[in-house]
């Protein structure tokens, strides 16, 4: 037990013997899948750090803005716009959870059939695993696949929930009705913290996480590079941590790692060698620890690079305006960068299509690899649309659905080479 912290876990009211259990499992399976890997970028440092106070160091910092007086808002889902709560002076965390532990408590409340991210995040508040989501005045939710949203009702009874309502489609009339949730989030966040929305605040934070989507896709665009320049599984994490570090830090940090990734790719080193193998993950998102895919596939000889998921080019691809000077107008402006997420909760969604098609040339990838989470009919349904689209450009895809059990890892290990095996041949 790491006793420097234990006092503050405690506080947070964590089941300490569980959740040490849990942190010891966590830094195995980080070692084994991250520590092992060869020619890392040197920054990448800063991000083991991370993981290894991911319920430490950044969780006394949140601990300490309570204190000064912020308020810890907590989210599930890439379309609440973080904007307005770091406008608000809130602290902004990302709550998805990508681990088995809790399952067993979830499961009193949910079906057995659920989809492991919403069992996941239920699971850890129930068994008290979880210092991010014990650290937050206000979880937000929104109403985006069925299971979340009817979670939210049960989540309600055990943490102070507000759900914001999202459209399913992008009609004009969903705009505006999008337009008005913006509005109603605003009052709720403005209730909490005891603040007001002014432009300038707002206009600063508009700034900022966009200055964090820059980078990002910086990051993004140097994978085109052949041979590839940074392992699928180091960029997965880094698109991970921008949900829960500091914004600023982290932005800095992704920064220099693009200026190391630059260098590399000038001088045409590849962290893995030429010809590998090029695929691109696309589907639901993978919150930490789930790392189980991207692990099977660069194991299996592949590298993956890109992410068309909510943990990497959905999360960034989009910009916000930054020309309007009104609260109303920067607004709006949150609204149309919003709705043009293409989550698979749309119907229709072709934009997906195109950006999946887009990606994976800009990419030069080798073949597409669909994720769908166990249960997750939106994304699971539309591998189909994909799957379609994909073969009349000629592009080669695999199909995965899995849930957070590492049982079935040498089946999908067979899947994955014998994919590999059909790919990239000229
Ligand atoms: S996949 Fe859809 S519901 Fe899930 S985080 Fe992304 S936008 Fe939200
Ligand atoms: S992965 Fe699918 S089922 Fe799970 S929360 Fe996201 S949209 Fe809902």
């Amino acid at each position: 037990m790491n006793k420097t912290h234990e006092a503050m876990w405690k506080a947070l009211d964590l089941d300490l013997s569980a959740h040490e259990a849990l942190l010891t499992v966590l830094g195995r399976f980080y070692n084994d899948i991250y520590l092992s890997q060869s020619g890392r970028l040197k920054g990448m440092e800063y991000l083991d750090f991370v993981m290894r106070e991911v319920h430490g160091l950044r969780i006394r910092e949140i601990q300490e803005a309570k204190s000064a007086g912020r308020k810890v808002i907590g989210l599930f889902c890439v379309f609440v716009p973080e904007e307005l709560i770091l406008a608000l002076d809130g602290v902004c965390i990302g709550l998805c959870a990508g681990a088995e532990a809790g399952f067993d408590a979830a499961e009193r409340y949910l079906p057995r059939n659920t989809c492991p991210l919403i069992k996941s995040f239920f699971g850890f508040r129930l068994a008290r695993l979880c210092p991010y989501t014990s650290s937050c005045d206000l979880v937000i939710g929104e109403t985006t696949c069925d299971g979340k949203k009817k979670a939210y009702e049960l989540f309600g009874e055990f943490q102070p929930t507000y759900v914001m309502e999202v459209p399913q489609s992008k009609s004009a009339a969903a705009r505006a009705l999008f337009r008005t949730e913006m509005d109603r989030l605003r009052k709720a966040i403005e209730d909490l913290t005891g603040k007001g929305l002014e432009p300038g605040k707002l206009r600063n934070a508009i700034k900022l996480v966009n200055r964090r989507r820059r980078a990002l896709n910086r990051l993004a665009a140097l994978r085109a590079a052949e041979p590839a320049p940074i392992s699928g599984r180091d960029a997965l994490l880094i698109n991970q941590v921008a949900f829960y570090d500091d914004p600023v830090r982290f932005t800095e940090t992704v920064e220099r790692l693009c200026s190391e990734l630059e260098e590399r790719v000038q001088k045409g080193e590849g962290v893995v060698p030429p010809r590998t193998k090029r695929i691109l993950l696309s589907g639901c998102p993978m919150a930490v620890p789930n790392w189980k895919l991207p692990y099977v596939i660069e194991s299996s000889g592949a590298v993956i690079v890109g992410e068309e998921s909510c943990v990497g080019a959905r999360h960034t691809r989009d910009l916000v305006s930054e020309e309007a000077e009104t609260v109303d107008g920067m607004l709006d402006a949150l609204c149309d960068r919003y709705l043009k997420i293409d989550c698979a909760t749309f119907t229709p969604n072709p934009e997906r299509l195109d950006n999946i098609v887009r990606m994976a040339r800009e990419l030069h990838a080798d073949g597409v690899i669909h994720y769908a989470l166990q249960f997750c009919q939106p994304y699971a349904i539309e591998s189909k649309k994909v799957e379609d689209r994909l073969a009349a450009e000629g592009i080669p895809f695999l199909r995965i659905d899995t849930g957070y059990s590492l049982e079935d890892m040498e089946p999908l290990k067979t899947r994955v080479e014998a994919f590999l095996e059909t790919i990239g041949e000229e």
